[in-house]
C-alpha cells in the first residue's frame, strides 16, 4: 500500500474518510484532500466507487421515497375494489 499519493495521507486514511463520509459521519479529512487522493490513487478511487454503488443501492431499495408511496397507491386501489365489491353485492 503505497502512502504520498497526494499529501502523504495514507490510503487507509483516505478510505477511511469516504467510509465516514458515506455514513454521514463527521470526516476528519477534508473532502478536497479526499478527492485530491482518489484522482491520484486508483486502487483507492475503484475502491470508492464501488462502494458508493453498493451504498447507493442499499439506500434505494431499503428506504427510497418512491416505495412508500406506490404501496400507499396499490392499498388505496384495493380499498376502492372492496368497497366497489361490497356495493355491488349489497342490494
Ligand atoms: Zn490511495
Amino acid at each position: 500500500m503505497s502512502i504520498d499519493q497526494s499529501g502523504g495521507t495514507p490510503c487507509t486514511e483516505i478510505l477511511g474518510a469516504v467510509y465516514a463520509y458515506l455514513d454521514n459521519e463527521p470526516v476528519s479529512v477534508e473532502r478536497d484532500l479526499i478527492r485530491l487522493h482518489l484522482q491520484a490513487c486508483p486502487p483507492c478511487c475503484d475502491e470508492f466507487d464501488i462502494e458508493a454503488l453498493l451504498k447507493e443501492l442499499v439506500a434505494k431499495s431499503c428506504c427510497g421515497e418512491q416505495a412508500p408511496s406506490q404501496i400507499r397507491q396499490r392499498i388505496m386501489t384495493q380499498i376502492t375494489q372492496i368497497q366497489v365489491e361490497i356495493s355491488k353485492q349489497t342490494p
